[in-house]
């Protein structure tokens, strides 16, 4: 979470918004209010060369409004190298709600923020993220097409978590390849932090694989059901990230990776499909590869979901999601040596390519 990055008082010295650490020449930032919903929420669209700006809402009780803004701008950037490197055609955005999603959610809140969405014609597109079910977008459905990750019965292409997962493993098995010389997960040791609707599918795959799965969140009641219903460990110890295991899976909320987890961190292998792994993607990044911990980035491992959604806006079955899904193996195989190749991180190979394709349809739009 940002408050882990960077603290209130940081944030609070610079610009409001365009001075704001994580502002990365966003193209615009909405900020949507509604008295009688009790609707704050902050949409920021990143980058729009390739498409429209795709990106889902986030639903949380933020410490503030700053920590809110910072977290709209660094996902919805972190969307726009999503898209770029799984050759979507699609822009960097994502959109914020600050409040409690099991109190303060109601049908009319959504359908208020899905005005506010259509309101941008098109330019952003919304679809689930923490704090929010494929019923909440059938709500926002009901007030504008700019949406995905619909229910089926609405015609959409469902919970895109499970795909996600899928992509997670996917790029799970090639770092393990990229370490260890095999991707058979057989025996070895993972850790998943957050079992929610990604974390559990994940728990599932690597569970029939025989990998030996240890399972932490907050929420003791889900851990106990997935424990009992995968039989995976629930971690009992002080400190996660000093656990020797051989794949540490972050699935729950970005910058677990900082200052303070890495100079404990045992992993051997760092993959999951919480966004914005790295506090400091350059200093965390470069720590990762001194310390020989084979870093999936995260934008590229977690693209399963936002493939899944793009589905409903190509029109493209289910069989071609899977094929597109399973395709982040080789992707991240590609990445992985080409970081090593090149002695950089494994964050900065992703992300030189995403960009370098961005750049081209720039040239491209511009003749
Ligand atoms: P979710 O809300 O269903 O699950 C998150 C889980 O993490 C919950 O069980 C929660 O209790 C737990 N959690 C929160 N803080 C924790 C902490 N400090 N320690 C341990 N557990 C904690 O969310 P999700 O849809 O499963 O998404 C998980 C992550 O993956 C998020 O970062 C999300 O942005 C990212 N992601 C999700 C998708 C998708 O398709 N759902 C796609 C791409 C990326």
């Amino acid at each position: 979470m940002i408050s882990e990055l960077i603290n209130t008082n940081q944030l609070q010295k610079a610009d409001p918004v365009f001075g704001q650490l994580s502002f990365d020449n966003h193209e615009q930032v909405v900020f949507c209010n509604d008295k009688d919903t009790g609707l704050k929420a902050i949409i920021g669209i990143h980058n729009t060369v390739l498409g429209p700006a795709l990106g889902g809402t986030r639903m949380w009780q933020y410490a503030n409004e700053w920590e809110a803004l910072n977290d709209v701008l660094r996902l919805s950037r972190g969307m726009t190298f999503k898209s770029a490197i799984t050759g979507l055609n699609l822009g960097g955005g994502k959109a914020v709600i600050i409040g409690d999603a099991k109190t303060q959610k109601t049908p009319e809140l959504m359908k208020r923020f899905g005005e506010f969405v259509h309101s941008l014609s098109g330019k952003y597109i919304t679809a689930e993220d923490v704090g929010m079910e494929t019923s909440d977008m059938d709500l926002v459905r009901e007030v504008t097409p700019y949406v995905t990750g619909i229910s089926e019965e609405k015609g959409g292409a469902g919970n895109p978590s499970p795909i996600t997962a899928y992509g997670v493993f996917m790029g799970m098995k090639a770092a393990a390849k990229f370490k260890f010389g095999t991707d058979v997960l057989e025996g070895k040791k993972v850790i998943v932090q957050g079992i929610g609707h990604v974390g559990e599918t994940l728990v599932e795959h690597l569970v029939q694989e025989g990998a030996k799965v240890i399972i932490d969140d907050i929420n003791q009641e889900r851990l106990e059901a997935i424990s009992k219903k995968y039989g995976a460990t629930i971690y009992k110890g002080e400190n996660i990230y000093a656990e020797e295991v051989d794949i540490y899976a972050p699935c729950a909320l970005g910058a677990t990776i900082n200052d303070a987890t890495i100079q404990t961190l045992k992993a051997k292998v760092v993959a999951g499909a919480a966004n914005n792994q790295l506090a400091d993607e350059i200093k965390h990044g470069r720590l990762l590869q001194e310390k020989g911990i084979v870093y999936a980035p995260d934008f590229l491992i977690n693209a399963g979901g936002i493939i899944n959604v793009y589905a409903e806006l190509e029109n493209y079955d289910k069989t071609e999601i899977m094929r597109k899904t399973e395709n982040i193996y080789n992707t991240t195989i590609e990445i992985l040596n080409n970081a090593d190749v090149n002695n950089i991180t494994t964050h900065q190979a992703a992300l030189n390519i995403a960009q370098s394709r961005i750049e081209a349809r720039k040239k491209e739009n511009q003749q």
